[in-house]
């Protein structure tokens, strides 16, 4: 059972090696001490999460700019669980890491072809999208590395990796939890998304998605 949930949970989790624990440090990114606590998500956090969080534009550290190639993960759950994360390389990632937290949170990102590659995206998967991103510590390199992954609120008819991908990181939505049913995962999941896009359609936010960051 717990192998299972453990391949489940990997949308907040990629690459955990089967069996591991699922620690959720809450704690500041550039530091690891308390690596190994749990944070087990009660019932009234579950049920009282507010559907609009953050200020009514972003504010510092945010936005944060974050780009690279779209990696392989672990292929461990995402797509089973509805949501696939395409993973930003290790050497993106200082942005993050010297800003923020671990945990979840929203944006918008955009994926294009490499310059002289040919494309298999269609002109709506190119558009700047709105996205929600797990960013904490990877058990399977011992919690020494951190990873970024982002879900795209889109339907892509193909993957995408080796793309280019861009994301402007605008709010931050909760911890990493740790989830000990795959039902609770997923609805919270679900909330978060619906969090990211009720947070994002204020006018603060919005300005974003043409921000001269992206690709016109
Ligand atoms: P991996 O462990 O390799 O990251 P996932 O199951 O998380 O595997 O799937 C991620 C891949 O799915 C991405 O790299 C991308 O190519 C593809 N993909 C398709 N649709 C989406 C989407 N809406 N958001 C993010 N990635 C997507
Ligand atoms: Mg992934």
């Amino acid at each position: 059972m717990f192998a299972l949930l453990s391949f489940l949970l990997s949308f907040f989790k990629t690459g955990d090696a089967p069996g591991e624990s699922l620690s959720s440090p809450s704690v500041p990114a550039s530091s690891n001490e308390t690596v190994g606590l749990d944070a087990v998500p009660d019932e009234s956090f579950r049920t009282s999460r507010p559907d609009i969080v953050g200020p009514d534009a972003p504010d510092a550290p945010f936005p944060i700019k974050l780009s690279g190639p779209v990696q392989h993960g672990f292929g461990r759950g995402g797509k089973d669980l509805g949501c696939p994360t395409a993973n930003l390389p290790d050497d993106s990632l200082p942005p993050m890491i010297d800003a923020a937290k671990t945990g979840v949170y929203y944006g918008y990102a955009q994926v294009t072809p490499s310059e002289g590659t040919p494309s298999s995206l269609s002109d709506q998967d190119v558009c700047v999208l709105p996205m929600v991103m797990s960013f904490g510590w990877n058990p399977f390199y011992k919690n020494e590395r951190m990873t970024a992954e982002i879900h795209i609120m889109h339907e892509f008819k193909t993957d995408f990796y080796g793309y280019d991908m861009k994301a402007l990181v605008l709010g931050y939505i909760r911890p990493e939890l740790h989830y000990t049913s795959r039902e609770a995962l997923i609805e919270d999941i679900e909330f978060d998304k619906k969090v990211a896009l009720k947070s994002m359609a204020r006018p603060g936010y919005q300005k974003y998605m043409s921000d001269p960051f992206f690709t016109a």
